[in-house]
């Protein structure tokens, strides 16, 4: 199988007056379609500047990054970004919020409204498009969020700490939530998270940064024997506490 995308040697410092800050050095790894991959680091390592660098919105000073054979260019459609704000309009009711990208882009086709039409029916958000984003819970928001994202059919999704906005419990239902949503669409992407547990119960394969410079420290694959591969049935599964050690350790080798 060919990869959706390849990260080849990339490497980028800020250079800022006060001195430069080397952010990433020599990543390289791959992504398969449908794949699901999670990269935990220590906090300020360069996760986040990976994920710009995937989505164009900053250039590797060495290294390429392809997208299915070709370069990334800033603003690249093919790529759907979500970030732990969820960004909703507080003026626009949710059923407005959710049309915005497409709005933007002047997408707004019969196939693509039929698309939302079906996600906000699958995903319980049917009965709250006339509400505004503050009447909603956190989880639901970020629902709609993903669904907004997910309108614009990105071959590849970005998603930087979605969930570290919400307390623990909503965390842990809305991940789940999200997590089976992903797999149910069969999108490929990649989750930034510095929460082991989370990164293990949605993942297909988590790679492991090490502290700043960021490089490649490990890649793990991770596999449950299960029927149905959900994150919240993953946690429960005995290989669970075995990948978290694991994870844990390499993590603990940055310290
Ligand atoms: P993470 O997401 O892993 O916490 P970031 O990718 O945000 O880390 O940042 C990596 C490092 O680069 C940090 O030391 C941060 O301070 C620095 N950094 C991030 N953005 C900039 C910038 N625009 N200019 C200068 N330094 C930056
Ligand atoms: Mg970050």
């Amino acid at each position: 199988m060919k990869p959706l995308l390849e990260v080849i040697d990339v490497s980028l410092s800020y250079h800022a007056v006060s001195g430069e800050t080397a952010a990433l050095s020599h990543i390289s790894f791959n992504l398969f379609p449908g794949e699901f991959l999670a990269i935990v680091g220590p906090s300020g390592c360069g996760k986040s500047t990976l994920l710009n660098l995937i989505c164009g919105l900053l250039a590797p000073e060495q290294g390429v990054i392809l997208l299915d054979g070709s370069p990334i260019n800033l603003g690249d459609c093919r790529i759907g970004y979500m970030l732990q704000k969820d960004h909703l309009l507080e003026w626009r009711t949710i059923y407005k919020n959710v049309l915005l990208g497409l709005e933007i882009r002047k997408e707004l086709t019969r196939e693509k409204l039929d698309y939302i039409e079906d996600m906000l029916t699958t995903y319980g958000l049917d009965k709250f498009r006339n509400c505004h984003p503050s009447q909603l819970s956190g989880g639901m928001r970020q629902r709609a969020a993903l669904i907004r994202t997910l309108a614009m059919k990105p071959e590849l999704l970005l998603l930087d700490e979605p969930f570290s906005a919400l307390d623990y419990q909503t965390r842990l239902n809305v991940s789940d939530d999200i997590g089976k949503i992903l797999r149910q669409e069969k999108k490929t992407a990649i989750l930034v998270t510095h929460d082991i547990a989370e990164a293990i119960s949605m993942a297909d394969r988590v790679i492991i940064l090490s502290s700043r410079p960021a490089t490649v420290q490990k890649i793990i694959p991770v596999k449950f024997d299960l029927e149905n591969r959900t994150p919240l049935n993953s946690r429960n599964a005995p290989e669970f506490k075995s990948y978290f050690n694991l994870i844990w350790k390499e993590l603990n080798k940055n310290a």
